[in-house]
């Protein structure tokens, strides 16, 4: 025999009688729940270098340990596949946590004592600089400069409200920016004012950049730095996927430097920035940002639109009137703006990436996807709409139409003080009656993509799981679902989590489901989310995260059963 005829051989062999591989891991005895329609549930599942190498029955997977296997027990766990979080902000997020952060602050005393507290902390830094107020601590969401001037006299002062849509200023950071009773609002934003016509403080939506652009920037160090915190937070989430919804270049930078030291413990893909006054000669420059910044396990394929604001601020843009002012919300473009843009980034085959929460916005949004399809064609875009607290309801099936995915953040989910305090008088009950239309989406056959919109709220998937299956505030009790036609079940929300924001990163081959050859991106939660009552799934703990069968998360050691 010829050498060749030889390998021949011994391969027809080999796929005779297959020997399995030494497992790095072996998961069995309880619930594996993978998100494969194939098979939508195991007891077992091997792991060997990187790849999920066995999914089935105990019996079989006993087969793939060998002498430096470690063994897990299920038992009464649950092993799913690592999450996907399609929507959030790791890098100015983690950058916001080295500032004056305060999003734990849930009394307006709390909060005035922590901005004490940080100015007096740091009494050499040049501003004082904070994020995540929240907006129902203050009449009308506007908190005034007064207050601040109060609590950081000596410097300028400049706190971002939790949702990133408004900020709040003292009168020195006013000054600094040049902002007088006589500066007109500027193009997509408002500056608040008092009843002389003078600046009050509060900034909303562009406004805030006559602001941020005498504020020390960010650098890509600070960003780095950020990244390596808000990466491991969320991998202590489960998280092994993530959207990065809002990259500028230098956000771009600390991507690139960060995956080409093999320091990113999580496939990223990233959502460029695209400012709407620009029009299409940035596709270019973004295209080519696509390129250079591209790496092993980050992919900016992504372009980010902000159709409209928030209905808090009475700034996202709604077809009928808000009841207390009686206007419409402004738009950050025009329908014949939106749908050229959407055209050429769709022509240059990016991910269209769109923020929209008001009916008008979300509507200007799918126009916007339905021109660039009339221009160039169908094609399997998975172009994606993120927040829609509002669809109309001649939209809601419109986007199985235009395969369109819906992100939705199902933590906003329920009738929280922003709901009632700040939303339900300026909507009124019928429109407030259909907000966050997770349900009717999945039932027009919509793809349901979830993210957590961190830092403007908690990363933990498993409390954005809770409330799409409760629509109720996660850490109450429990009781009758706020919207019930708007409820899906545990396996909708889990695929929305897993398979379906695989399938929204163009990665549906790679992760997203516990499947033989696809890489072993993994979550070990401490209880069967199916097995304890649904107000307690967001109090179950992550045991374990592994990303290409390594852990990012969690010692394995300490789970080892031999
Ligand atoms: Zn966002």
């Amino acid at each position: 025999m010829t050498g060749r005829r030889i390998l021949v051989a011994l391969m027809s062999l080999a796929a005779c009688t297959p020997a399995p591989p030494s497992a790095d891991y072996v998961f069995l005895g309880g619930t594996v729940w993978t998100a494969d329609s194939a098979r939508p549930r195991a007891s077992a599942v091997a792991v060997a270098r990187g790849r999920i190498a066995y999914v089935g029955d105990d019996a079989g997977a006993k087969a793939f340990i060998g002498k430096g296997t470690v063994v897990i027990p299920l038992a009464g766990r649950m092993l799913l596949p690592g999450f996907e979080d399609s929507h959030l902000h790791p890098a100015t997020g983690g950058a916001w946590l080295y500032d004056c952060l305060l999003v734990d602050d849930t009394s307006r005393a709390m909060l005035v004592a922590h901005i004490r507290r940080c100015a007096a902390d740091d009494p050499k830094r040049p501003w004082i600089i904070g994020r995540g107020w929240a907006l129902p601590l203050f009449p009308a969401a506007n908190p005034t400069r007064e207050l601040l001037d109060s609590l950081v006299p000596d410097r300028p002062a400049y706190f971002r409200a939790a949702d990133g849509h408004s900020a709040w200023v003292n009168s020195r950071a006013l000054a600094l920016a040049g902002i007088t009773s006589k500066t007109p609002d500027p193009p997509r934003g408002r500056i608040e004012r008092d009843a002389h016509g003078a600046p009050s403080g509060t900034l909303r939506e562009d406004a805030e950049a006559l602001v941020t652009r005498v504020v020390p920037p960010r650098t890509p160090e600070d960003y780095e730095r950020g990244l390596k915190r808000s990466l491991a937070l969320g991998n202590s989430f489960g998280i092994t996927t993530m959207t990065e919804a809002d990259a500028d270049t230098t956000i771009l930078e600390a991507f690139r430097v960060l995956d080409s030291a093999g320091a990113l413990p999580m496939r990223v893909v990233a959502a460029m920035h695209v400012d709407p006054a620009a029009g299409t000669a940035q596709v270019a420059r973004l295209a080519a940002q696509r390129t250079r910044y591209a790496g092993k396990r980050f992919r900016p394929v992504q372009a980010k639109i902000y159709a409209d604001g928030v209905v808090e601020a009475h700034t996202a843009a709604l077809l009928e009137p808000y009841l207390d002012t009686h206007d419409r919300g402004p738009a950050n473009l025009t329908p014949g703006q939106m749908d050229t843009i959407v055209t050429a980034l769709d022509r240059a085959g990016f991910q269209v990436h769109i923020h929209a929460i008001g009916d008008r916005g979300v509507r200007l949004a799918l126009d916007g996807f339905a021109a660039a399809r009339r221009a160039n064609g169908a094609r399997d875009a998975r172009h994606q709409i993120a927040h829609l607290e509002m669809i109309d309801t001649l939209d809601v099936p419109r986007f199985a139409q235009l395969g369109v995915l819906a992100n939705f953040q199902s933590l906003w989910a329920y009738r929280d003080s922003y709901v009632r305090d700040l939303t339900e008088p300026v909507l009124g009950p019928e429109r407030s009656s259909r907000l966050y239309p997770i349900g009717s989406v999945a039932r027009s056959g919509g793809t349901i993509v979830g993210g957590s919109d961190w830092l403007v709220s908690s990363m933990n998937p498993l409390e954005a799981i809770q409330v799409a299956v409760t629509r109720r505030d996660p850490f109450g009790a429990p009781g009758p679902a706020w919207t019930p036609k708007e409820l899906v079940t545990l396996d909708q929300i889990l695929a929305a989590y897993t398979i379906n924001g695989a399938f929204a990163n163009f990665q549906e081959r790679e992760t997203g489901s516990i499947a033989v050859g696809k890489a072993a991106d993994l979550v070990l939660l401490g209880r069967d989310l199916f097995a304890i009552p649904p107000n307690e799934i967001h109090a179950t703990k992550v045991l374990l995260t592994l990303l290409d069968g390594r852990p990012v998360y969690g010692d394995p050691a300490a789970l080892n059963a031999r």
